[in-house]
């Protein structure tokens, strides 16, 4: 399974590195493959996991009892009126302080160090794991806190954030991230994070993990020098442990930006009821449709099957712990399915078509839809945008967003006519004044299709601000 995938803002590099092959590495990119650890590295895995909570919760006590201690202090000299200055004094919450603070912790350099029952200090378990869970989990606590912190100063959009939650066992997803600590130019054979053979990556400390699915696109991104390792994630889901290789990879190749066989008219991109998304160009002509959503209805039946199969079990019974296992399961394979459509979908409508023209989904609008199948379009056609927009930009394809009033469920495709009102369950388009009959979908792609922004701006010619990784190099 390998998917690729946009990075999030924060953890772009500054600037463009080069490979060992002297390529320019601008382009961020996501791999992910399921894991088949053997039993050791089952255990090693999940206490690496375990470090990472041990960690950010001692860096969340240790301000949370600094705050208390000035707290208190400010009140007390304000009851007694003194003007002296505070004797607790601030910490740092940068992720370098964090990192020092608790390396110095760990391995007994500091007063508050834990002894061992031998005498020594430190963390006894310390040299068991990679020394970068540590440091990783530092930087996320670190950077958790900064979001606390900017929520406070009203620097920061959308729901106000709390200070940051202890982290406790069974409550959140068991998860540590691994930095592949090399130099720009280094040669992949002597990174700490590399394949070791097709089936394996190795991992420091872990030792070679069995993974599943086919790896060669890849390790030969990684041999050429055109995809370099940031950090490897690995993540516990439904009891299955699964790595994100994030990292950066080189442009595409001219050939690939620009191939000959591209669809030369617009072609527009409509959510479907029943199917995935309907493709059709602006001269009228069918494009594609993608199909998917009986097979998520199938994945869906078992899924409520799963959940009904849970409610007849006992609380706290070994049926319900199987039963809730097999849910889970169930959801990862519904929400896997889900993916792999809308990979196969954005990347079919990129490959083949030089401009598309989207709908504006107003997502804050789609959450509120009650009918399942047209929540389950509205969120799947929310995910495929954000990859068409991605992968757009690796391609050089353009992409036109249609704004979120234009109506084009609504209008005519044979004569420009506007209905005033149509329902979501009729299935067909039937025009009054010129008498076209047309599938309700196709109608609204082929209209998307014709789309024109009225003046050419940021807004309508997207140039995706969150795919804007790709440099201009
Ligand atoms: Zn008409």
């Amino acid at each position: 399974m390998v998917y690729a995938e946009v990075l999030d803002e924060s953890t772009r590099p500054q600037q463009a590195p080069l490979s060992h092959s002297g390529k320019v590495l601008s382009r961020a990119v996501t791999f992910q493959f399921a894991l088949d650890p053997n039993a050791e590295q089952r255990v090693l895995l999940a206490k690496c996991a375990g470090a990472r909570r041990f960690t950010v919760n001692h860096h969340l006590a240790r301000v949370k009892a600094n705050l208390d201690a000035r707290s208190t202090e400010r009140e007390v000299l304000s009851d007694s009126g003194e003007s002296c200055e505070r004797s607790t004094p601030s910490l740092s919450w940068s992720g370098f302080s964090f990192i020092n603070e608790f390396n110095a912790w760990k391995n007994g350099q500091s007063d508050d160090s834990p002894v061992n029952d031998d005498g020594s200090c430190g963390l006894a378990w310390r040299h068991e794991l990679p020394g970068d869970v540590f440091e990783c989990a530092s930087v996320d606590a670190a950077r958790a806190l900064e979001n606390f912190s900017a929520s406070r100063r009203g620097e920061r959009s959308g729901t106000s954030v709390g200070f940051p939650r202890f982290q406790a066992k069974g409550k959140v997803t068991p998860s540590f991230r691994l930095r592949n600590r090399a130099t720009s130019g280094r040669t992949p054979s002597s990174q700490p994070i590399r394949f070791t053979d097709p089936s394996h990556l190795r991992l420091p400390k872990i030792g070679p993990v069995k993974l599943f699915g086919a790896t060669r696109k890849v390790r030969r991104m990684i041999e050429a020098g055109r995809f370099h390792i940031y950090s490897a994630t690995l993540t516990q889901r439904a009891g299955r442990w699964t790595v994100s290789l994030t990292g950066v990879a080189a442009q595409f190749h001219q050939a690939e930006r620009s191939r000959t066989n591209r669809h030369a008219v617009p072609v527009g991109v409509d959510r479907g009821i029943i199917s995935l998304c309907v493709a059709a160009d602006a001269n009228g002509v069918y494009f594609e449709s993608f199909e998917g959503v009986k097979t998520l209805k199938q994945a869906l039946a078992t899924l409520k099957a799963a959940n009904q199969a849970l409610a007849r079990t006992t609380p706290g019974s070994k049926g319900r712990q199987r039963a809730r296992a097999r849910l889970a399961k169930r959801h990862r394979k519904v929400a896997n399915t889900r993916r792999h459509l809308v990979h196969q979908a954005s990347k079919a409508l990129v490959d083949r078509a030089q401009v598309l023209v989207i709908e504006d989904l107003n997502v804050a609008g789609m959450v509120r839809n009650r009918h399942l199948a047209r929540s389950i379009s509205d969120a799947a056609m929310g995910e495929l945008s954000r990859q068409v927009l991605y992968k757009a930009r690796w391609h050089g394809v353009e992409v036109r967003v249609a704004d979120r009033f234009f109506p084009s469920s609504k209008t005519c495709s044979g004569c420009g006519e506007v209905k005033t009102d149509l329902d979501l369950s009729t299935r067909t388009y039937s025009c009054g004044t010129c008498g076209l009959v047309i599938d309700r979908d196709l109608n609204a792609a082929i209209n998307l299709a014709r789309w024109q922004p009225e003046k050419i701006s940021a807004e309508t010619l997207l140039v995706p601000a969150r795919a804007a990784l790709v440099s201009t190099a």
